[in-house]
């Protein structure tokens, strides 16, 4: 595996305000990378550290063999940056925003494939303003791919998106990365980040809570499963109290959440129906990256 970017012991503080306390991260190349946490933790701070952007108080950032503070310009050529609120004038076509972003680059590729894998190519004369959500976020991708970078960030991408465009979104960033490229997905979506993500760094309070692929942080929960169904009147919980695995019994309004270890669908299914009880929608729970979250940090956290 080769290392795109090795970050150690990255800290910023602004302030009595500690943005980034300390994170050290190795992303691989052609891995779509995951920075989760919830707002405030520190993500971006961290991530334009990593970009040159910023500059951390300490710690050390290589991305690309190259060092963003020191060699910004030859670095920022190879990156593609599509950051967080971007926004462009009103008034300022689709081509217009292709010219301009071009003329920052020593190298581009041609707009016109680029515009038409990204579903714009009859969009070319619109003004930015009449560009529907989704469109502004495909026109940042392409203004971001322009100079065919090896990396690319994407800052909150789906934000303000429709559930719709959110996906559609997630398809082009699987696109990007099946380019070749490395993809840092900065997201509070935990959703997002289990779904897209090769591996996921976890970010709280300025520090690397967990770092491993979603598998890996959904499994290493140990938090046994749960199991729901709908109780009917009348529903006695302690029923299932004395059942193997079984470690808790909860009920809210009639649902019943049975937690516990070991085949606890199966042992919850029998034990139900020695009582003559066969709830229709008995299931298991899967655990997700919420629920590594929580874990963690002992914090739910707000998407
Ligand atoms: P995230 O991207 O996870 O939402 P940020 O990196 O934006 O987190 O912010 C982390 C913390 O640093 C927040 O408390 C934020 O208010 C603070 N912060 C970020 N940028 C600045 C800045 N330029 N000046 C002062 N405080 C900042």
């Amino acid at each position: 595996m080769t290392n795109i970017i090795e970050a150690t012991h990255l800290r910023k503080t602004y302030g009595d305000t500690v943005a980034v306390a300390d994170v050290s991260l190795t992303v691989q190349k052609g891995e779509i990378f995951g920075i989760v946490g919830p707002n405030g933790a520190g993500k971006t701070t961290a991530v334009e550290s990593i970009m040159g952007l910023r500059k951390p108080d300490s710690g050390t950032v290589s991305v690309l063999g190259l060092d963003p503070q020191t060699q910004a310009q030859e670095l920022r050529q190879r990156l593609g940056i599509q950051l967080q609120e971007a926004s462009l004038p009103d008034y300022m076509k689709v081509w217009e925003a292709l010219d301009l972003f071009a003329s920052f680059y020593k190298q581009t590729v041609p707009w016109e494939p680029l515009l038409a894998q990204w579903g714009l190519s009859e969009k070319r004369n619109t003004r930015f303003k009449n560009l529907s959500g989704g469109q502004k976020q495909r026109l940042f991708i392409a203004l971001a791919l322009l100079n065919d970078p090896e990396v690319i960030f994407l800052d909150e991408l789906t934000t303000g998106l429709d559930p719709q465009t959110r996906r559609a979104t997630w398809d082009v960033v699987r696109a990007i990365r099946d380019q070749g490229k490395t993809v840092i997905l900065v997201t509070h979506f935990m959703d997002e980040a289990e779904e897209l993500a090769d591996r996921i760094a976890v970010i709280d309070q300025g520090k690397v809570a967990a770092l491993d692929t979603p598998r890996v942080l959904i499994q290493g929960l140990q938090a046994g499963s749960t199991v729901r169904f709908t109780g009917r009147n009348g529903f006695d919980a302690a029923l299932l109290k004395g059942v193997e695995g079984v470690t808790a019994v909860t009920q809210q309004a009639q649902q019943i959440i049975v937690k516990g270890d070991g085949p606890l669908l199966a042992r919850v299914a029998a034990a139900l129906s020695q009582h003559d009880i066969v709830p229709a929608d008995l299931r298991v729970e899967q655990a997700d990256l919420e629920d590594v979250f929580l874990a963690l940090t002992g914090r739910e956290i707000r998407s």
